[in-house]
């Protein structure tokens, strides 16, 4: 039933060009296209290559003499063509250029018919790009990773999203492993030398890159049926037991999915798959793989923070099935809408579920944070075009996943949450089992809301930058709200002005009651009528639910009045995000610091946590760089004056009736007093809890360990870097070893730092873990701030020798960043001069050297005038 659309696709595929002799520069021609495959592996885990066949069903539809499949590093060994009528001719391979393989035959073939070829590949062990291979304990496991372009490394194939067809595998295997697929196993077979054959049945249409297996000696954990659909949890042998949230987690989750498109789940069954070592999850139909730190916790030391997390990332990946998996988008330049939607999803049906973790206030600081980079000058837009491999690689960013979500979540807000899911069923049921683009995406939404929403939309898909809205209110006659955009610059930017048509949603008081209202503003400025109010508003917020992309400049006494008596009158995403607007403004230099400052008074003793950390954010403002260093002591001291007695109170260690909500403040809070206000007595007890833990594993709750290791090391010692080094190197527990290797990243002493990063190069970590703790962790202290740069210099050829290379997770383009936090023309042109021709060579570099070019740049103009005021501040205080 499933396959009934299949030959609407066939027909609805891209237009033939004649076939070409030489090899195609990105996309395959469409001159041949798949039918189906049929592929068959041997795969033994603790070995580093596999052997493979692949049977694809094709339709020639030009007669050609070179067929040009995508291929990454395959030895063919032999290939032909058989024909429906049986004809055979054999092929002979050409060399592609790395990514394309060509089968040459002596006379032009046509029509339909099976190419065949066999092979022999490579199992990777230091990088996450086809096919690859971990350890746990003594066991080695097998995983692929084929998106967005890896799938040919595992077989020749046509490896573009829009060639979306069944696939059936075949897997040969050591007997006592366990072999999974995208779909549940037809038959299972006993084989000569121990092994075992395992064929699964064949899949509903997919595209290469959504293709997956995994081998090895996995357990399974069951988690029930959700409609007729069996989930379960697989994990490494042994870990059955810390997949119990998970397996609660994921069921609950994904029968709210199922409510929300209005589709049942749309394969057969649901495995997740546990990674040891990843960072990363993948939403392969029928079988997601995650990283072991993201699905697996001890039920005795699992943490709040990591439930959330679990249950994040288990709904975006699972809201793939749905959003990516049965409709595809036909392109990577459409990546945005794939992963803008699952980040969105991700706190919204984890939301519906638990509401008391406010994920509302989640999405607010993820937009707020992608609002940061997306004010540079060298930020790109969200849709972008693709000109080469690198462009669909780097298209796997920040952006995409959280400019995106927030663009969303602004255009349901608009449209309504009611018609908005309606605009999305139908983009689904329209589109089921096959490929769809943005504008088909948006046609939907369009249909829904009963306008075009398209320009809109777009206005914020192609070009970057963040809008500023600057609001006045004016009541001489008939209230109104006098608006004006434009494009937020930092001060010291460079980028062009700009418009958007921004869906405007307020919220005001007037007359007693509160009203909501929105409309659409085009033009640089305008004035909004507040429908309904007779006198003036008593408070107005310019961004109701702060739901909308952009950020407010208030003209007047508006902020005072939005924030006047503790605002009781917004939400607590409402606090953060007008608070979080101001700290960002005062950071680039449009807010006076001094106002932003002024709030924080107020704000310290919000009676929740999220504002509490949104109003500490602000404070932090005053360690920070443009603070000058005989005053940083008295920065320190207004954040003790201001935070110190609820830090103190609430300490490092739980009391037996804490709620989460203040689990999570201490969390956030006494450590935020500890380190950048430099309270003694929390750092003294931080040190004194390390020891012991380190000694005895107890005496510090779960949520606590992170920030307990990580003030105890950045005020530590030498005796104490052993002390983490030999703990993190012994650790078993993927989570609790990259808590030991963020602290080891927190010293502040430079040679301590610099010790931290020599373990880079050491053979005790895996490069995939140590990398982001370890570089970038002394990047964060005025003290260490030059260490990782003078370190890259020095090691630059073994540290590359050490990190993943593959298109798209190049560690390599992630070095300069080591100067992210430089704030000087000097260190600049240091920076730049080591990198410049460097990251050539690195798949995306050039982008990250420009960014942190750039915001040294604004660093350099935003100290300027931040300098003088927050002089003024604290000589004031
Ligand atoms: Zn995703």
């Amino acid at each position: 039933m499933k396959f009934a659309l299949f030959s609407f696709f066939i027909l609805a595929g891209s237009a033939c060009a004649a076939p070409s002799l030489d090899p195609p520069k990105l996309r395959l021609d469409g001159s041949a296209q798949p039918i189906s495959y049929a592929v068959d592996l041997t795969i033994v885990p603790n070995s580093d290559t596999f052997r493979g066949s692949v049977d694809i069903n094709v339709d020639v539809r030009t007669p050609a003499d070179v067929i040009w499949l995508n291929s990454i590093s395959l030895q063919i060994q032999e290939a032909d063509f058989r024909q429906e009528s049986g004809a055979v001719s054999s092929a002979k391979t050409l060399p592609g250029g790395g990514e394309f393989v060509g089968f040459s035959f002596d006379h032009a073939i046509s029509g339909r018919g099976v190419l065949h070829a066999s092979y022999q590949g490579k199992i990777s062990r230091n990088s996450s790009a086809g096919i690859f291979q971990l350890k746990e304990d003594r066991d080695w496991y097998v995983y692929s990773q084929f998106e967005p372009t890896d799938a040919r490394r595992a077989f020749p194939c046509f490896d573009e999203p829009s060639f979306k067809v069944p696939w059936q595998l075949t897997l040969h295997v050591p007997k006592d492993d366990l072999a999974l697929s995208n779909t549940p196993a037809q038959s299972e077979s006993k084989e000569a030398n121990g092994m075992k054959m395992v064929r699964f049945k064949p899949s509903p249409p997919l595209p290469s890159y959504l293709v997956a297996f995994a081998v090895g000696r996995f357990d399974v954990v069951d988690a029930g049926k959700v409609g007729p659909t069996p989930v379960r949890v697989i994990v490494p042998k042994g870990k059955s037991s810390d997949a119990a949230y998970a397996a609660l987690a994921i069921p609950k989750l994904l029968k709210l999915l199922e409510d929300y498109f209005g589709i049942p789940f749309p394969y057969e069954k649901l495995d997740s798959v546990v990674m040891p070592i990843s960072d990363f999850a993948m939403e392969n139909a029928g079988l997601i793989t995650y990283a072991e730190t993201t699905l697996l916790a001890d039920p005795a030391t699992e943490t709040i923070e990591h439930k959330r997390e679990l249950a994040g990332t288990t709904a975006h990946e699972m809201a793939h099935q749905w959003f990516g998996d049965l409709v595809t988008t036909a392109w990577w330049n459409d990546t945005w809408l794939n992963e803008a939607f699952a980040t969105w999803m991700e706190r919204k049906i984890p939301g519906e579920w638990q509401p008391g973790w406010h994920l509302d206030v989640t999405a607010i600081n993820a937009r707020l944070g992608a609002m940061r980079g997306d004010d540079l000058a060298s930020a790109r837009e969200i849709r972008q075009p693709i000109q080469n491999n690198d462009d669909i690689a780097n298209a796997f960013d920040d952006i995409t996943y959280e400019k995106g979500a927030a663009v969303i979540e602004m255009f349901e807000h608009w449209i309504g949450e009611a018609k908005f899911r309606e605009g999305v069923q139908h983009y689904l049921k329209q589109h089921a089992w096959g490929n769809a683009t943005a504008s088909d995406f948006e046609a939907a939404m369009s249909s829904v809301a009963g306008r075009n929403v398209a320009p809109a939309f777009n206005s914020f898909l192609d070009q970057p930058g963040v809008p500023e809205v600057s609001v006045a209110l004016k009541c001489e006659t008939q209230p109104v709200l006098a608006v004006s955009q434009k494009r937020s610059l930092p001060v010291g930017s460079r980028a062009e002005a700009q418009t958007w048509q921004i869906p405007i949603c307020i919220a005001f008081e007037a007359d007693g009651s509160v009203r909501h209202q929105c409309s659409l503003l085009s033009d640089p400025k305008d004035e909004i009528a507040l429908t309904g109010a007779q006198t003036c508003p008593s408070w107005i917020l310019p961004n109701d639910g702060e739901s909308g992309y952009y950020q407010v400049d208030y003209q007047g006494d508006l902020l005072k009045k939005v924030l006047a008596g503790q605002a009781s009158h917004l939400s607590i995403a409402e606090r953060v995000g007008v608070l979080g607007d101001v700290d960002s403004l005062a950071t680039e230099g449009e807010v006076s610091a001094q106002v932003a400052l002024a709030l924080v008074p107020e704000f310290s003793k919000d009676p929740d946590w999220h504002v509490v950390q949104t109003a500490a954010n602000i404070a932090a403002l005053l360690k920070g760089g443009s603070v000058p260093s005989n005053l940083r002591e008295k920065g320190a001291r207004f954040i003790r004056q201001e935070f110190g007695q609820k830090a103190r109170a609430l300490g490092w260690i739980a009391k037996p009736d804490d709620n989460d909500d203040t689990r999570l403040l201490r969390q956030k809070l006494v450590p935020f007093v500890a380190g950048t206000g430099e309270e003694k007595e929390l750092i003294e007890q931080a040190e004194t809890l390390a020891r012991q833990w380190l000694g005895t594993r107890r005496g510090v709750d779960p949520e606590m360990l992170e920030p307990v290791l990580r003030i105890a090391a950045e005020f530590g010692n030498r005796d104490l870097f052993n002390a983490l080094r030999a703990a993190a190197i012994q650790e078993r527990e993927h989570h609790v070893r990259e808590v030991l290797l963020q602290a080891l990243g927190s010293f502040r002493d430079p040679e301590l730092a610099r010790a931290s990063l020599d373990l880079l190069l050491s053979k005790e970590f895996d490069p995939r873990e140590s990398f982001y703790p370890l570089l970038f962790g002394p990047v964060a202290y005025a003290d260490t701030r030059d260490v990782p740069f003078e370190f890259v210099k020095q090691h630059l050829d073994a540290l590359l020798k050490r990190l993943p290379r593959e298109v798209g997770e190049d560690y390599a383009a992630m070095l300069p960043s080591v100067g992210g936090s430089f704030c000087d023309a000097k260190r600049r042109s240091e920076l730049d001069s080591f990198f410049a021709d460097r990251v050539k060579d690195y798949n995306g570099g050039p982008r990250t050297l420009a960014q942190t070019l750039e915001a040294i740049d604004l660093c350099i103009a935003a100290r300027k005038s931040l300098t003088p005021e927050l002089t003024a501040f604290l000589n004031q205080y």
